[in-house]
């Protein structure tokens, strides 16, 4: 799958994996730039990313652990339709 295939790019789940260090403004330059880069290419990952604002802002925060394999599956799930059509 094309997707997957290059090892210098995020995938989605590096991404997702990412967000919530990015939103407290804990990256390194380094990780930033290349979630940024992710974002830049990703509709679903951005979509998610302000799912994921929105959340931080109704709770006050959010545990990576709690957004889990299920909603990494959905993401993934997401981001394979969205390729398909
Ligand atoms: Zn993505």
């Amino acid at each position: 799958m094309r997707f997957w295939r290059r090892h210098s790019e995020l995938v989605c789940r590096d991404a997702v994996a990412l967000m919530t260090a990015y939103l407290d403004g804990e990256l390194d330059d380094r990780d930033r730039t290349r979630l940024e880069t992710h974002l830049a290419d990703c509709p679903h990952c951005s979509e998610y990313l302000a799912q994921l604002r929105v959340t931080i802002d109704a709770l006050g925060h959010v545990d990576i652990d709690e957004l889990s394999d299920e909603a990494l599956d959905d993401l993934v799930h997401l981001y394979r339709q969205w390729r398909a059509g």
